[in-house]
């Protein structure tokens, strides 16, 4: 049986930014208080996100400092509240952005939790996230896990995994389809991966075309080096839909022209988006974007993901090397993502 970390119940240990822009520096708080739905979970991975990266920036402009990021979290249950049910001390769990929700306002009632009206406090950063000894979220957000599933795969699959996945899934009806994954990095590796277990035919679209061997082994069944804008053009009306992983210095205009009349464009990150809207309009396109993905999304993607064998590629850093982890992350070098594992917990890299 594996030792389960007992957290200390007098102060927590984390890595938190104390002002905008700020490397993270070592940072203790007390234990936040146990809602009566809430589990505590004993953190041993997270993965670092680039939303963590901009939420230290407050690009969200959302982000109370001293901000603990990290949200792409696998541990165990250390404590719950009386009326937890379904998890147990013990059980590992992973846990993505979304760590509450209201669940009652009329996206919570229809099963949409990431379309909560009160986002803002649903994320698991709030009061502090994942670089930490612990964190505190309601159960309903803890999400168990197959037992096989490595610990640093299921940290990255609860965001990046549900991120791509639920697009994917949501327009799933009609599988001869084409779709294209804009980007090669910690989302578009994983959404080739996702397209094509789900039986879609899927073109990588990438302006780095060393990761061209690499995007055919995820399963892209081609890929479209946009570093010859000429080589893009051979794809005009070519799909149904358009992934987009990227996170900005796109050429949008020519990107739309791959779309078939009526095909859609999914945003993923939060790129900046500027186009002419003449071909938008003429030939009846969708803009959409998609946001993490719901709780019966979330459990469908852990369980496909363990039966298809879709897994990020992952680099592990000691927590401690947060820093370093971010830096990495910002200068685009991680492959494909990067979790930390905690050395203050009794399990290490498993
Ligand atoms: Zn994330
Ligand atoms: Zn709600």
């Amino acid at each position: 049986m594996r030792e389960v970390p007992q957290v200390s119940t007098l102060r927590i240990l984390g890595y938190a930014a104390k002002a905008v822009g700020q490397p993270l520096e070592p940072f203790e708080f007390a234990p936040p208080e146990l809602g009566e739905n809430d589990v505590r979970v004993s953190v041993t991975h997270c993965g670092v996100c680039h939303t963590d990266i901009h939420a230290i920036d407050n690009y969200y402009g959302i982000t109370d400092f001293p901000f603990v990021p990290g949200h792409e979290i696998v541990g165990y249950v250390s404590d719950m509240g009386p009326t937890v049910s379904g998890l147990k001390e013990g059980d590992r769990v992973g846990i993505g952005w979304q760590g509450r929700s209201c669940m009652k306002c009329e996206w919570c009632l229809k099963g949409e939790e990431q379309l909560c009206m009160d986002i803002v406090p649903s994320g698991t950063w709030v009061p502090y996230g994942g670089f930490s000894s612990s964190v505190v979220v309601d159960s309903r957000f803890a999400y168990p896990l197959p037992p096989a599933m490595p610990s640093q795969v299921a940290a990255v699959l609860v965001c990046a995994g549900i991120t791509v996945y639920s697009p994917l899934r949501e327009y799933k009806a009609e599988s001869t389809q084409k779709v294209a994954i804009v980007g090669v990095g910690g989302l578009g590796h994983l959404a080739i991966q996702f397209a094509h277990a789900l039986g879609w035919d899927v073109a990588a679209i990438s302006s780095s075309p060393e990761k061209r061997e690499q995007a055919l082994a995820f399963g892209a069944d081609r890929f479209i080096d946009t570093t010859d804008q000429a080589i893009l053009r051979q794809f005009d009306f070519g799909f149904d839909m358009l992934i987009c992983t990227a996170s900005g210095g796109m050429n949008w205009e020519a990107l739309l022209m791959t779309l078939k009349k009526k095909g859609k464009l999914v945003l993923l990150g939060f790129p900046d988006v500027t186009f002419n809207s003449t071909d938008l309009v003429a030939h009846q396109l969708s803009i959409t974007g998609s946001f993490l993905g719901n709780r019966a999304t979330m459990r469908e993607m852990l369980g496909f993901a363990q039966d298809q064998g879709i897994a990020p590629e992952v680099e592990l850093m000691p927590m401690s090397q947060v820093n370093e982890a971010i830096q990495r992350v910002k200068e685009n070098k991680a492959r494909y993502r990067i979790v930390l594992f905690n050395e203050t917990a009794a399990i290490g890299a498993g």
